[in-house]
């Protein structure tokens, strides 16, 4: 089985990487939280933490990963905050692990986001570099199919600019996910788009795999991580429960539910 783990930022102390605001930061976890994350999950005997993400991608037979009875936990980190370089590379590699990081090309080089040369690095080291749209789209899966495209082979061609080979993975901004995201990335060349629906189940669109991730937040503690890495099935159901709770609200009132989160969130 195949466990794709959905982070964003890890931050060292007060600085900032990636989006800023309230939903963003309940996204961020400490340096001490992160590293005790990975070491849960390097004592867990069930899992294998992904060491070559790369061969992965291009072999493309994400489905003989799911049959194995060893788990592979493929850890993600999408926006392209600076902590990708100044942290989380360094705490993976000290394993002997890899990370996939999903970058936004329009933030490149801002403050608080990956530059050029960060990027060239981390692919360098052996970390897979995929796409997360240019902009970060609000609600991505509602945007035209023009835009879509736009997205998609803007950012993968400026990322395979930068790291001097194809771009084949990518994952959806804010998750908002529809089949038509599924397939303006495989026009764009994407082969593996990650969504944030806490699922291991496949989909094949095309010639792109969609693999779903588990979201791990801020509150998320070093044993439900290693929980979920094992393949436990109570902690991903309620992931799953939730989600899908969520998605019921989100359809039902839409943006007045996403301003309520916000409120929400602002007053904690
Ligand atoms: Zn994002």
């Amino acid at each position: 089985m195949l466990i794709a783990l959905m982070y964003h930022d890890v931050l060292a102390g007060t600085e900032t990487s990636g989006f800023a605001g309230a939903d963003a930061d309940s996204y961020k976890l400490t340096g001490a939280l992160f590293r005790s994350h990975l070491a849960a999950i390097g004592q867990t005997s069930g899992t294998k933490p992904l060491t070559a993400t790369g061969r992965l991608l291009h072999s493309g037979d994400w489905a003989a990963h799911t049959r194995e009875t060893r788990h592979r936990v493929l850890f993600t980190f999408d926006d392209g905050g600076i902590s990708a370089y100044s942290l989380i590379a360094d705490r993976l590699e000290e394993k002997g692990w890899r990370g996939c990081f999903f970058v936004t090309t329009d933030y490149i080089g801002r403050p608080g986001f990956l530059t050029k040369a960060h990027i060239r690095e981390l692919h360098v080291r052996g970390h897979t570099i995929g796409a997360h749209s240019r902009s970060h789209p609000g609600r991505f899966a509602d945007c035209g199919e023009q835009r879509l495209l736009a997205e998609w082979g803007g950012s993968a061609g400026a990322l395979a600019d930068i790291v001097g080979e194809a771009v084949l993975a990518a994952s959806v901004p804010g998750g908002h996910y529809a089949r038509r995201v599924a397939i303006a990335a495989e026009a764009s060349g994407i082969r593996a788009l990650f969504t944030s629906e806490p699922t291991v189940s496949l989909t094949q669109v095309g010639a792109c795999t969609v693999i779903g991730r588990y979201a791990v937040k801020r509150q998320t503690s070093a044993a439900e991580a290693a929980a979920i890495a094992v393949g436990r099935e109570l902690p991903r159901l309620r992931q799953y429960a939730l989600w899908n709770a969520k998605k019921v609200l989100k359809l039902a009132f839409g943006p007045v539910y996403l301003k309520a989160r916000k409120t929400f969130l602002a007053s904690k």
